[in-house]
């Protein structure tokens, strides 16, 4: 069975020295001290090790089953959403007037990733409670908070996001989905909505669903788009459960991973639905949960990443096969272990350089999506809004071959169920595709967010590279020839590919959007680029005041000189590609395909 150690150190390193957290103004942050962040993040190591990790391949074989209507989960799943509830675990940073505790994001996001990595479809049923209460939080009225968030804060209701329809996907202004006015303010729904992530299961008294539906004789298309609330159970005024609503499961999806977690087919038979937020702009609610769940599933790229790399690590200390080139490490026994391995060595660095990039990455863009919500601080909304498509693109597309990376560490053994090595790959390949397939990642971020208000936010982003590498350069030769001057390089391809786009663009979009994913990629490069400058930084310091962990600290250099040199470089050839064009993406004709 695959092993699981939640990586509180590095996250603590990464919230204290690198970002320092509880010397930042944030409202809320000044109680992030290291002891208490510690103390939470221990307590959900244990909860992701003990409770969480052993139902993941009992999730994996069991799978969901659909009997007369009734979902019924793994064995072992109801028993530990139960132990979550109990725990508190539900509503950390939800509302402490609904429930919750308040904390910061980026302290959600800190538990989220070892909840994920231990168990990503059981986490899914939690996540997507979270995002449906977040909706119901901004758009809401109150009546609508008091009567659902309580019970979603708590997960005692769980909540789900419906959007797709089988002729439906990326292009949601070809929705079907109608909903009829009532005389009492409510609504009637009617349709089928599909691959409904925890659509129907049996952890919870209620389920209750936003769906997106269009007003019977509103606009065509996109615009007359609204979002309802729609209980699986209707909910009394005294708050109890009434009668049941005209939603039911339909089919339960077979799929290549995360089986743990029921992917429905829901009918929706002139089911009772309130309006949340305002007519024909429920993209714009909808955008809350999405926005938020686009995070949970970067997260979810870095989380099977880190799983599947600690135990790639494991098995290449263990099993022993050929000889070091450079001299027998284990003379006495009959090979040396994969690990002394050079192209072994590759793969691992690539891992651990990623992984930990990453987790720098997701936790820096939590303390962003704070200062957002808790200082109201535009800047940063502007500045995650872009980086959104960057987290959720770059981190399940590299998330997903790092899984594969670790799969071929254990040779075969990696791709035979007993070691439990394909799970990871198979569960991150759907961080891939939904929240808006990575492709439309890609023409997110070029096709909307560099141009978004007048390109000020991606100026913003260069200014802080460029400042940062200002700021840090002539100190230390060592790294400012190891961070600084591959960052300046790499941010320098960035804006020459946000120039080509400019000039290119207005003539033919078809070279920027050719170019998109090339652009995704290098974007996200360029921010782990930063990221390992900025923890390089922290960790010469470290050293430099007598720290006793050294070990810790030159691994993490060493770690993040092996990025920049062997990573960051790949930005070179993603601009050689965008500056191509599309001349040759597009020249066939789709007959001579
Ligand atoms: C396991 C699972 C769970 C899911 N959970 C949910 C859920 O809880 N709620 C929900 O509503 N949906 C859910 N989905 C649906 C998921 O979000 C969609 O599958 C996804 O949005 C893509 O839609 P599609 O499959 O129809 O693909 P399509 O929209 O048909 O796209 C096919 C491909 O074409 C690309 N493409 C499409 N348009 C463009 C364009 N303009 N430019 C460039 N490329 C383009 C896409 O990137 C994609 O690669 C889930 C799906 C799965 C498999």
């Amino acid at each position: 069975m695959p092993v699981y150690n939640a990586p509180t150190k590095d996250m603590q390193f990464v919230l204290h020295e690198v970002l320092n957290v509880s010397g930042s103004d944030i409202p809320g942050y000044s109680e992030l001290e290291p002891d208490f962040t510690g103390a939470v993040l221990e307590e959900a190591g244990k909860v992701a090790t003990n409770v969480l990790h052993p139902l993941n391949t009992i999730g994996d074989t069991e799978g969901c089953r659909l009997e007369n209507g009734v979902v019924y989960t793994p064995t072992g799943f109801k028993d530990a959403f139960g132990q979550m509830k109990e725990g508190g675990w539900t509503g950390l940073d939800m509302p402490e007037e609904f429930g919750g505790q308040n904390m910061p994001y980026v302290i959600g996001s800190a538990v989220a990733e070892m909840f994920s990595a231990s168990n990503q479809a059981f986490t899914m049923y939690q996540g997507l409670t979270h995002g449906a209460a977040s909706a119901i939080l901004a758009h809401g009225t109150q009546e609508q908070k008091e009567t659902y968030l309580p019970n979603m804060v708590s997960c005692d209701w769980t909540g789900t996001m419906n959007l797709t329809e089988p002729h439906c996907g990326t292009d949601l202004g070809l929705m079907r989905t109608k909903a009829e006015p009532q005389a009492d303010g409510s609504y009637k729904i009617s349709g089928q909505k599909i691959f409904i992530s925890a659509g129907e299961h049996d952890m919870a008294d209620n389920i209750i669903h936003l769906v997106l539906a269009k007003i019977v004789g509103g606009p065509e298309g996109i615009k007359g788009v609204s979002l309802f609330i729609v209980p699986k159970f209707m909910v009394n005024e005294d708050g109890s459960l009434g009668e049941r609503n005209g939603v039911s499961v339909g089919n339960i999806e077979e799929k290549m991973g995360i089986h743990g977690n029921s992917t429905c087919v829901m009918n929706y038979d002139e089911a009772t639905g309130y309006l949340l937020g305002e007519e024909h702009k429920g993209m714009r609610a909808m955008f809350t949960m999405m926005n938020e769940a686009r995070m949970g599933v970067a997260m979810q790229g870095l989380s099977q990443a880190d799983a599947a790399y600690q135990n790639a690590v494991e098995y290449a200390k263990d099993r022993l096969q050929g000889r070091d080139v450079t001299g027998a490490k284990n003379p006495d026994g009959p090979a040396d272990p994969l690990i002394v391995h050079p192209d072994i060595r590759r793969s691992l660095m690539d891992q651990k350089s990623f992984t930990e990039g990453a987790r720098a990455f997701v936790l820096w863009g939590a303390t962003m999506i704070d200062k957002a919500h808790r200082s109201g601080d535009d800047d940063a909304d502007g500045l995650i809004s872009l980086l959104t498509p960057v987290l959720k693109g770059f981190l399940t597309d590299e998330g997903y071959d790092m899984t594969v990376k670790a799969q071929q560490v254990y040779g075969g053994h990696g791709y035979i169920e007993e070691w439990g090595m394909s799970q990871y790959t198979r569960d991150a390949r759907i961080a891939m595709i939904y929240e808006g397939a990575n492709g439309v990642q890609a023409l997110d971020l070029v096709g909307r967010k560099l141009a978004q208000d007048g390109g000020k936010h991606v100026m913003a982003f260069f200014e802080m590279v460029k400042n940062f590498c200002k700021e840090n350069a002539g100190q230390n030769e060592a790294y400012d020839t190891a961070f600084i001057e591959p960052l300046k390089a790499a941010s320098k391809d960035l804006q020459a590919a946000a120039m080509y786009f400019m000039q290119s663009g207005t003539k033919n979009p078809n070279h920027a959007l050719a170019g998109s994913n090339d652009f995704m990629h290098m974007f996200g490069h360029v921010c782990l680029g930063l990221m390992w400058a900025q923890m390089a930084k922290a960790s010469y310091a470290a050293l430099e005041a007598g720290t006793s962990d050294t070990e810790f600290y030159e691994t993490k250099i060493t770690t993040g000189q092996f990025y920049m040199a062997r990573r960051l470089p790949a930005t070179s050839l993603h601009l050689t590609r965008i500056q191509s064009g599309a001349d040759t993406v597009m020249g066939l004709d789709a007959a001579s395909f």
